[in-house]
């Protein structure tokens, strides 16, 4: 069966794919640009659940009646900025920064603060639509610090300063199946995997044949 993913990010459906189908899932896992690509969403919510529902009701809106619909919000959220730049991580040094930008300014943000204030979070909501007004949450975190200084060359967004907890080097240092055995998208995406084979899902996988 089909389960459509509201980004057009093909890297986050090939992951997808491949959690799910490890997991036993028959599952094939589109990006938005097989049913017309990913419709303008304004990330105004305020809050990564809801930003997260908006993309999947706006795909939804587009996909076969009665289709299954994934859509993630996630962002990194520092303790001694109050959890900023949570929802506008992408976007923190203005409309179209680049990763570089936005992790200059955190840093800057974060000169002088105590390792406490370093701590902090990756959170990714994942809210999976389907028929009959279906909707279903499910999140995951990473914790770790705010590095003094980017280090590593993989990733994006804000990995080069971001230690895991358990980790010595940043998450652009770190193997890429490291990454994604531990991050905020994998957890939450683990969520989806467990609540998929639970008793309570009758058929094992609502997506199953
Ligand atoms: P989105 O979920 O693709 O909208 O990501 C929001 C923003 O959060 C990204 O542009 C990054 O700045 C940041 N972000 C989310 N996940 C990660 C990650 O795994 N590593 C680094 N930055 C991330």
């Amino acid at each position: 069966m089909k389960l459509y993913l509201a980004t057009g990010n093909r890297h986050k459906a090939e992951e997808v794919s491949a959690i799910l189908a490890g997991a036993g899932c028959p599952v094939r896992v589109f990006g938005a640009e097989a049913i017309g690509g990913m419709p303008e969403v304004e990330e105004d919510t305020g809050s990564f659940e809801g930003n997260a529902r908006k993309k999947a009701r706006a795909l939804a809106g587009q996909a076969p009646a009665g289709a299954w619909v994934l859509a993630d919000d996630s962002g990194l959220c520092v303790d001694g900025l109050g959890g900023a730049p949570g929802v506008i991580s992408s976007r923190y040094a203005g409309p179209d920064a680049t990763d570089e930008a936005n992790t200059h300014l955190l840093l800057n943000r974060l000169a002088g603060t105590a390792p406490e204030g370093r701590r902090a979070h990756f959170k990714c909501v994942l809210v999976l639509t389907g028929p009959d007004g279906f909707e279903r949450v499910f999140e995951g975190r990473c914790h770790g610090r705010i590095a003094m200084e980017p280090s590593g060359e993989g990733g994006f967004g804000y990995d080069p300063v971001f230690v895991p907890d358990g980790h010595t080097v940043s998450f652009a240092a770190l193997e890429n199946a490291v990454k994604n055995s531990i991050s905020h998208r994998a957890v939450a995406l683990r969520g989806l995997v467990d609540w998929l084979r639970s008793p309570g899902v009758t058929t094992g996988c609502p997506f199953g044949p």
